[in-house]
Parts: structure tokens; sequence; C-alpha cells
């Protein structure tokens, strides 16, 4: 069977080869007469399956000990009330607003910090630049910093996180990395607590990750539900409730695909990342050699993930997607709020994907030239 490309932003395409597993091990889990679906969370089945998971996204992401790898529920979203439930002490938080996301995680943590400070936005760029940290404006004593290390709809991510000790802070760094998680590595020196859902890169939606260092377990808000509770969610292993087991396993298995992912000498992760790397500059070269198409963001923090771009005439935006979808080439309209078009280039995205839509492209520029 010849599948598609799928540039979807999320829930986004999975390897092939994990599908495959899963589809056959759909009725009968390593002959164990189950599905894992219809597993319990406790069995020695279903245990073997999360700690394998746990164990190699420890590996491929290089999570240091200190830091507790949770697997929750709720999704990005859920996140931006669940940090500060769980790390504002009902202090002040500051924000780096940097697009959408970043935009909405500074409403939300309204209802739970005391105070809400913007230490840097980029609003006045239209968030087509990302702010110097020189020149970000920290409270003192803030309880986190939270910034989106990859903005989604907008196309910009840090390619370096920021150095909160040498800006002068001693708050703990919080990143939303829903949309790059694992396809390059973390500087975990940089973070206190990192979160994603797992519907770009890791697997199904449903899942939610949350990698949170040891000492800022414990401050949850008396308010704060115990299912969201980061400290009760550690003690349990994430199983203080049932977690979403199909979303592990998937996750698990898009992992030991990640571990087996090989470029020249190099794997994992860091394979990937150089992949991602070449991927997004062949589709950023191909819009910005154009005289059709062309993207907004500033060349220092354009993402690899996601890549928005638009027709210089744009009446012939429904054309170029019903040519698309004939050529088998998927979802490349862009979000509701930014118009045009966007290609979500996540990990399962093969190079091939990317040479044919630049084909693609190239084709119809020529057409309406
Ligand atoms: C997709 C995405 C989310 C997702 O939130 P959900 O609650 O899972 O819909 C959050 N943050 C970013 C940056 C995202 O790309």
């Amino acid at each position: 069977m010849n599948r598609p490309y799928n540039f979807s932003a999320g829930p986004a395409a999975i390897p092939e080869e994990v599908l495959q597993q899963a589809a056959a091990e759909m009725l009968d889990w390593n002959g164990s007469g189950m599905g894992v679906m219809e597993m319990s969370h406790r069995g020695k089945e279903f245990l073997s399956i999360y700690e394998r998971a746990e164990a190699d996204l420890r590996t491929l992401l290089a999570v240091p000990p200190e830091f507790r790898i949770l697997f929750m529920q709720g999704g990005g979203l859920a996140e931006n009330a669940i940090v500060p439930m769980n790390l504002s002490r009902a202090g002040v938080v500051d924000f780096v607003v940097t697009g959408s996301w970043s935009q909405k995680s500074q409403k939300e943590a309204r209802k739970y910090a005391s105070e809400v400070h913007i230490a840097a936005s980029a609003e006045d760029s239209g968030f087509t630049t990302l702010p110097d940290p020189a020149g970000w404006s920290l409270s003192r004593g803030a309880s986190y910093l939270h910034l989106c290390s990859n903005e989604t709809i907008h196309g910009i991510e840090f390619h370096t996180l920021p150095d909160l000790r040498a800006l002068g802070s001693d708050a703990p760094l919080v990143i939303d990395f829903s949309s790059h998680v694992a396809s390059r590595p973390v500087d975990w020196s940089r973070v206190g607590l990192a979160f994603g859902g797992a519907q770009k890169n890791l697997g199904p939606a449903g899942l939610t990750l949350v990698i949170v260092r040891e000492d800022l377990l414990g401050h949850a808000l008396p308010i704060c539900p115990s299912a969201f509770d980061y400290r009760v969610v550690a003690e349990n292993q994430s199983m203080f409730n049932t977690p979403p087991t199909w979303g592990i396993y998937i996750a698990g298995l898009t992992f030991q695909w990640i571990l087996r992912q090989r470029e020249g000498t190099l794997t994992g992760v860091a394979a990937l990342e150089a992949r991602n790397r070449a991927k997004a500059e062949l589709l950023y070269r191909t819009i910005d050699e154009s005289q059709l198409y062309y993207n907004k963001v500033a060349t220092d923090c354009r993402s690899r993930m996601n890549i928005p771009f638009f027709l210089r005439d744009e009446r012939r935006n429904d054309a170029f997607l019903a040519g698309a979808r004939e050529r088998g080439l998927l979802q490349l309209k862009g979000h509701k709020s930014v118009g045009g078009m966007r290609a979500s280039l996540y990990n399962a995205m093969p190079m091939a994907g990317v040479e044919a839509l630049v084909a693609y492209m190239r084709e119809f520029e020529t057409q309406h030239a």
C-alpha cells in the first residue's frame, strides 16, 4: 500500500512501521491473548510495556536522573492550568509570548498565579521574530518562566533555550515542547519542566508527557486535583488513576522506532535532528527562491517542524490545495488564524515526502507564472 504524505500539524502522521506493528499486535499482544487496550494497567504485560517506554524515552532524550517522567492526560491545554497549579505557589510567574500557544498559556495561568508578568512579547512583529533574551524583563522571585519552544501555528522555534541563571534569574524554565519534542536534543541543564501532548511527534492524542525536575514536586496548590498533582502522579509511577494505556503503548513503539534511526554515524534523536534540518532547509530554500511563495518568519527562528507559507496570489490557495491532494500531499491548509498553507514536517515525515511537496510547488509555480 502506497500511503499519501500527511503534513498535518496534529494529530499527525505516525511512522508506518509503528502502525504496522500495532496492527499486527491489535488482537494479541506478544502471545498474551489480549490486545493492549484490553489489559489491566497493573498487570505484568502492561507494566512491561510501560517500563520499557519510560526507559527508552529517558535514553533517547538523555533525561538526567533528577528528572521524573510522567505520563498524564489532558493535553497541552490542560497543562496550561496544571503547571501553575503545581509550580506557581500562587506567586508571580513570568511568560515570554511568541505566538498563539504561549498567548493561551499566559491567559490560563492568570487563574492560578497572583500575577502573570509578560517578560517579553513578539506580538509587535506579528509573531515573526523571537525577542532577544538579553532584553527580557524578568521578575525578581518569579515561581517560573514559561515559554513555548516551538510555536506550532506561527512556525517559530527557539533553536537554543535561554540560560535563565546567566540572565540573573533563579526561576525554573518551563517549556511547552508539544510540537518539537524528540525532533532534537533538549538541554536539560536549562530546564525545570517540559510538557507536551503526544499527538505531534510521539503518538496518538490523549497522552501528555511531563518531564519535571524532582525538586519542583510537592508544591501544588490545595485546589489542584490529586490526579494532576505532579508529586502524586510521580509517587504512583503515573498510575494514580488509569493512565492512557494505548497512547503509552504507541508512544513506546515510536520511541523504539526513534532509537533505530540512523543517519551516517548519528543515531536516535541526533539522526532525526540531522534529517529534520535537511527537510526544513529544502522547503525553506524552495520558498525563498520562488516568486510565488513566501514565509514571514525571521531566518534565525524558523521552525523545522511547522512551516507556514503563503501564495502571493491568495486566490490560488484552493487550486494549490486541490492539486496537492490529487498528488497525495494531504492536510497542507494553514491554521485559520494565520491563513495560507502550513507544512508540518514532524519526525515521521520522510525526506521523500518533502521532495514530493517541493516538486509539486515548483510545478504549480511554473503553471501559474
Ligand atoms: C498541539 C499543541 C498543544 C496541544 O494542546 P492539546 O490540549 O493537546 O490540544 C499545546 N501546545 C502546543 C505548542 C501545541 O502545538
